[in-house]
């Protein structure tokens, strides 16, 4: 009989970086360009070992999602790796009461055990194919600083991206900043005058707008500038299933909602209170690959989209998988600041930077086994700050 790996130790790496003229907004809660401030950035690589030696690694937040790994890393030692669907069913169960960072990370890890035991890319377990994937620039939020500070800034970087190939542009516009949705509402009609038909037009206020009248403003505005979506509106937290059903009822743009709730079944309960026309998921916050394609698979059956949210390598595989979506989210991006991501630090030949993206802007799932892009450990060792095992 087949000898099947068992886990036998869990570790993580932390580190952290500094980021030049990167800072925070009024309220410290978004990232934005800062000239002349120095951010401290910090995060977690997350190891699963075997008893063959294989191990299944991605990088993670530093703080709770540590703290969550620890509740279930007694719980993982001598499972059998492969055994993703009682592992996700087990975990979902025992950190109920949690955000669930736990059963996501761990399930990216048991996946990237599974492609180097099989030797394949994630994509080719799941039944994809190295296919293009369109991307969108995700932009970082607006500033006051001489970066993305007014509608002209965005309008002249959004033809920066048009040039280098891309085909889709999303706004994180100023939210309460100064409490002017003008602004906004500005930006949006700026952006459909001067790109309509040449890129695909989105915008995420994340939550930030500070009602449902200035959500329905922003709608009207994206109607009218003919936006392909727009994402999380107002200050709901993008959890009410009423509100965006009533939304969808006054506004013609098609809405993306469900980012903020977790795993199937949720995300079945708003498409069929009708709350959504896209639908989030990621395997960050859904349960890993695993939790993903189960909401993939659920959207494809009511014959919506699903969007995945955010970059990195785990979705470039999700993605290359499913037919039933439209775009990558790489970023974030911004004209004056880069390289201040975790993908092109701690990889070696994998960005998700502004130049990320090939002429007809789209980016590509890599080819090595498992997550399939090699760790740069010599830069990640040089900035460890801390490393220990969870269980072993
Ligand atoms: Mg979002």
């Amino acid at each position: 009989m087949k000898k099947y790996p068992k886990i036998n130790k869990i570790s993580v790496v932390i580190f952290e970086w500094e980021s030049l003229n990167l800072g925070t907004d009024y309220n410290t809660f978004n990232q934005v360009y800062d000239p002349g401030s120095k951010k401290k950035q910090k995060a977690a690589i997350l190891q699963v070992h075997t008893d063959q030696g294989i191990v299944g690694e991605y990088p993670m937040n530093a703080g709770v999602d540590v703290a969550e790994i620890q509740s279930v890393s007694n719980y993982l030692i001598g499972k059998n790796p492969l055994s993703r669907e009682e592992i996700y069913k087990d975990i979902k169960r025992g950190m109920r009461q949690s955000l669930n960072a736990a059963n996501s990370y761990v399930d990216i890890c048991l996946w990237d055990i599974a492609g180097k035991l099989y030797e394949e890319p994630i994509y080719r377990l799941l039944g994809g194919e190295k296919i293009p994937l369109k991307a969108y620039a995700s932009t970082l939020h607006g500033d006051e600083n001489g970066g993305l500070a007014t509608p002209e800034d965005f309008s002249d970087f959004a033809q920066e991206c048009l040039e280098l190939g891309y085909k889709a542009f999303k706004v994180h516009g100023w939210g309460l900043a100064r409490n002017d949705i003008n602004r906004e509402i500005t930006n949006v009609l700026m952006l459909g005058k001067n790109f309509e038909n040449k890129l695909d037009l989105l915008i995420d206020p994340a939550c930030e707008i500070k009602n449902f009248g200035d959500a329905l403003r922003i709608g009207r505005a994206c109607d009218e500038a003919k936006f392909f979506w727009l994402e999380d509106p107002y200050a709901d937290g993008g959890v009410s299933q009423f509100a965006h059903r009533k939304l969808r009822q006054m506004i013609n743009t098609p809405i993306l909602q469900t980012e903020h709730i977790r795993f199937l079944e949720q995300h079945v309960d708003f498409i069929l209170s009708e709350s959504t026309d896209y639908v989030r998921a990621g395997a960050y916050q859904d349960g890993g690959i695993t939790g993903t394609m189960k909401i993939a698979h659920a959207t494809e059956g009511f014959g919506l989209d699903v969007e995945l949210h955010g970059p990195g390598p785990v979705h470039r595989h999700i993605m290359s998988s499913i037919k039933n979506t439209n775009f990558y989210e790489l970023g974030l991006v911004h004209p004056k600041l880069s390289n201040f991501n975790i993908w092109s630090k701690i990889y070696k030949d994998y960005s998700d930077e502004l130049n990320a993206v090939d002429k007809n802007g789209n980016v590509f799932a890599p080819d090595g086994h498992g997550i399939g892009v090699e760790l740069d450990w010599d830069w990640i060792n040089k900035h460890t700050v801390h490393k220990f095992n969870l269980a072993s």
